[in-house]
């Protein structure tokens, strides 16, 4: 395998690409967005930043806890421990971990894994073509190829229909489920009302309601970013950007007793893929001519880490003589 493709820079992807480049394949990256880091997201506002994806990562795995330690020795991550944190989360509980944030945002930590690799962004992969030369691949700003071979990064919904052609193993990626989020995000003139930095399932209708100004880096306002529930979100997923925003910011209100500080600024978002439901339970999906892959979080579990083990199998699966 002389080059390769990676379609899509979440952390899976990227963490495909770095592990591709280390072997000596000539990678290129090609993302649909304009930033880098998937669901590891942030947004800006005049005064501050808020993390509208993932909070925060733990690390279990070695390879991953080096990972989180060189991006830390280079700057691009932190700890965060936020006080008075109450409720289960599953992504935790009970292991008490220490928890990692990005700097400034939450794609400081796909930083190393980016630095030197070809990225194209504002790209839509939109099919995949297999030729004598190898794989190409249609995307909307036109084709792109011939790659020896193709990885395909991106959360299971739309991994589906660039891959239900090219038979299986692929078939299995309609086990995985996943499940939306909405999102809105707040900042005040003073601060709320609220003890703890990061709440979860503090109300019905939220799964997780997180002071962001509480992590190092994002800025001076207070700021808050809450999480619907999956259900709530299923049940509302068309509803406006403004709306989305709207409707969490009373689910807050009610948390803080009825009473918020002036809202200085206000945004809402619609995770469509946010939460892996249920894992198609194998690392990657390869072909048997080990050309063509996916990984994703989706073949393992609903965190960062999982996206990253997912891409490792991956470029590995890749890698081996076929
Ligand atoms: C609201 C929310 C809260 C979360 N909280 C946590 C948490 O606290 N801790 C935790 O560990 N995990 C959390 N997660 C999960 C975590 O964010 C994901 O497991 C992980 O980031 C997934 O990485 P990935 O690379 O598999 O996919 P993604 O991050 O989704 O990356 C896929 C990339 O592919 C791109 N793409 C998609 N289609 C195409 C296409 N056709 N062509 C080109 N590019 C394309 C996308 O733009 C994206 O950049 C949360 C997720 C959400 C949404």
């Amino acid at each position: 395998m002389k080059n390769c493709a990676v379609v899509g820079a979440g952390m899976a992807g990227l963490t495909a690409a770095a592990e591709l480049k280390r072997a000596g394949v000539d990678v290129v990256v090609l993302e649909k967005s304009r930033g880098l880091g998937g669901r590891l997201a942030t947004r800006r506002f005049d005064s501050g930043s808020a993390d509208h994806g993932a909070q925060y990562v733990t690390a279990r795995d070695a390879g991953f806890q080096a990972l989180m330690q060189e991006t830390v020795f280079a700057g691009h991550a932190t700890g965060w421990a936020p006080a008075g944190k109450t409720g289960d989360d599953p992504k935790n509980e009970p292991r008490n971990e220490p928890w990692l944030v990005g700097l400034e945002g939450m794609s400081g930590l796909v930083r190393p894994l980016s630095e030197g690799l070809q990225v194209i962004r504002e790209i839509r992969v939109e099919r995949i073509g297999s030729t004598s030369e190898g794989y190409s691949l249609q995307t909307d700003q036109g084709p792109q190829g011939p790659f020896d071979a193709v990885l395909v990064a991106i959360p299971a919904p739309q991994a589906a229909p660039l891959l239900e052609a090219h038979g299986k193993p692929f078939g299995d990626i309609a086990a995985a489920g996943m499940q939306p989020t909405l999102t809105g995000m707040f900042a005040f003139e003073a601060r709320v009302p609220l003890e703890a930095d990061y709440l979860a399932s503090p109300h019905g209708d939220i799964a997780t309601a997180v002071r962001n100004s509480s992590k190092a880096g994002r800025g001076g306002a207070e700021c808050w970013v809450v999480h619907a529930s999956h259900f709530w979100s299923r049940r509302n997923l068309e509803l406006e950007r403004e709306e989305i925003a709207g409707r969490i910011l009373e689910f807050l209100r009610t948390l803080a007793g009825g009473t918020l500080p002036d809202v200085t600024w206000q945004s809402g978002h619609r995770w469509r893929h946010a939460a892996v439901e249920t894992a198609v339970g194998t690392p990657c999906l390869v072909a048997s001519n080990r050309r063509l892959a996916a990984c994703g979080d989706w073949c393992l579990g609903p965190r960062v880490e999982a996206a990253y083990l997912s891409g490792i199998a991956a470029a590995r699966a890749l890698l081996e003589p076929s």
